[in-house]
């Protein structure tokens, strides 16, 4: 039988980085997977949502391309073609993380893994056949799936999930979303921009419940520009079909009163569910909260040995995190210091204008007891987003008033995903309002606001008019 230093169940994001990160730390490292590599991420997530919202840019770029000067006689698509290229990109990229495995002398495993009693772990391959294996150390990433709601009709054929609307393009025009969080604001992105009538249905006080009021706000305004409907505060109860017209009807109670919405598809985005399912023999028991494994700030599980990580702890399910959870749990188990943070996430939402938070918003930082200095800068003012068109939106700064230290960071514009990275750095490594005002930023770009962003928390920015003098 053979033995490994470190068997990874799962190569997603969380498995995958770890694997080669274990392998270039010189473990002998096995890793299984049950479908593609590249996980929820790369075949059903983040890749494959990214090349449909790109194609969607595209398309309205060019119908809308007469404000620039520039014409277009026939403007059209083909869902067909678009989730061929989205095919492409995925199968690309898999490759590529297929071919980094075998680079860096990493087995992989095809086939459902199961961890039995002392780190054995067997794997049954799809032609029925099972191999074994043990391991000094066992990582669980197995990552996640859509969660089901259990409301009447949910079993309908119409009833779909973020994996069935990514599989084919899906029949109709009228989609309803439930769930407002990070994939239903992006499907409905995605679908708006071809003509579809959405409603996104939202149980909480607001669209994106986890991030800055002021976003959320925004948000729903933007979408409502687009034609998509939100109803906050509100529940679908039930779902039915009208086999006349073949319609779903979604009944729900939105702020206390009842209401049906029509439509063609619903889309269930309500969370994902940890994949345990099978994970584990029997008698082999392992500490879960909330269907999720517990973990130590190590990653260690309740079974010495065992680790886990990405969507199957607890905490936010993304792909960088899992990632660097990954690379952390393999660091700490070979006694190397950590290369990465693992508590400061940068999170974005690819809308249009798209947004990217990192550390501490306004409420948080005054709820944690610091004083704060907030800056802002709309970007109706900076010259790369007016000449674009793309005006709308804002870069908050949040610093702490004593030290002027930057807590956090709150976009809402266009390259707000690529922007993030440097408010991150400069947050990690502890930077303040001078370090962020000194650099020279390149003009025209997006990102010389964030100089103004500083700046105003100050009073001090160039492009932002100074309050009027009282005659
Ligand atoms: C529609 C959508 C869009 C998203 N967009 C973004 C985004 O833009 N940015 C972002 O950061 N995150 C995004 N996410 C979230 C991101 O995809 C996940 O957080 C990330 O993939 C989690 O990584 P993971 O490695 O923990 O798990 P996963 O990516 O789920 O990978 C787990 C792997 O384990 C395999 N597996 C499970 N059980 C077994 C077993 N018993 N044996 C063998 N293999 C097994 C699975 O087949 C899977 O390949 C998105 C998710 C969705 C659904």
């Amino acid at each position: 039988m053979e033995h490994y230093d470190l068997f990874v169940i799962g190569a997603g994001p969380g498995g995958y980085v770890a694997a080669i990160r274990a392998a270039k730390l010189g473990m002998k490292t096995a890793v299984a997977e049950r479908g593609q590599v590249g996980g929820t991420c790369l075949n059903r997530g983040c890749i494959p949502t990214k090349v449909l919202l790109h194609a969607a840019q595209v398309y309205r770029d060019v119908k809308e391309c007469a404000r620039f000067g520039v014409t277009a006689a026939a403007v059209g698509y083909d869902m067909k073609s678009v989730y061929e290229y989205k095919e492409e990109s995925v199968k690309q990229l898999r490759e590529g993380v297929r071919s980094l495995l075998e680079q860096n002398g990493v087995t992989l495993y095809r086939g459902s893994a199961c961890l039995h009693k002392d780190r054995r772990i067997s794997i049954a391959g799809e032609e029925g056949e099972t191999v074994c294996c043990t391991a000094s150390h066992v990582l669980l990433a197995a990552g996640s799936a859509p969660a089901k709601i259990r409301i009447p009709g949910a079993g309908l054929a119409e009833v779909v999930s973020s994996d069935d609307l990514l599989r084919e393009p899906p029949e109709g025009t009228r989609l309803v979303i439930i769930g407002g969080g990070v994939i239903g604001v992006e499907f409905a992105t995605v679908f708006a921009s071809y003509g579809w009538e959405i409603s996104i249905v939202e149980a909480e006080a607001q669209l994106l419940p986890a991030m800055d009021r002021e976003i959320s706000q925004n948000l729903k305004m933007i979408l409502k520009k687009r034609g998509i409907t939100s109803y906050t505060d509100s529940s679908v109860e039930e779902i039915s079909k009208d086999e006349e017209s073949g319609e779903c009807i979604c009944r729900l109670t939105s702020k206390g009163k009842a209401l049906d919405l029509y439509a063609d598809r619903v889309l269930i985005a309500v969370g994902r569910s940890a994949c345990l399912t099978g994970l584990t023999d029997e008698d082999v028991e392992i500490a879960a909260d909330r269907g999720r494994i517990v973990v130590d700030d190590h990653f260690k599980t309740s079974l010495d040995g065992v680790y886990a990580i990405g969507d199957m702890i607890p905490g936010m399910q993304l792909a960088h995190l899992a990632s660097a959870q990954g690379i952390a749990a393999v660091e700490d188990m070979c006694g190397v210091p950590r290369s990465v943070d693992v508590n400061l996430v940068p999170s974005c939402v690819y809308t249009d204008p798209e947004i990217a938070c990192v550390g501490l918003t306004e409420e948080e930082a005054k709820k944690s007891g610091r004083e704060v200095m907030c800056g802002k800068f709309v970007m109706s003012a900076n010259g790369k987003s007016l000449l674009t068109k793309q005006e709308r939106g804002f870069i908050k700064l949040v610093f702490e008033k004593d030290t002027e230290i930057l807590l956090g960071a709150q976009l809402m514009c266009a390259r707000a995903t690529d922007m993030i990275g440097e408010l991150a750095l400069a947050i990690e490594n502890g930077l303040d309002y001078a370090a962020l005002v000194k650099v020279m930023r390149a003009h025209p770009t997006f990102y010389e606001a964030v100089t103004e962003a500083a700046e105003s928390a100050k009073g001090e920015a160039i492009h932002i008019a100074p309050p009027r003098k009282r005659r």
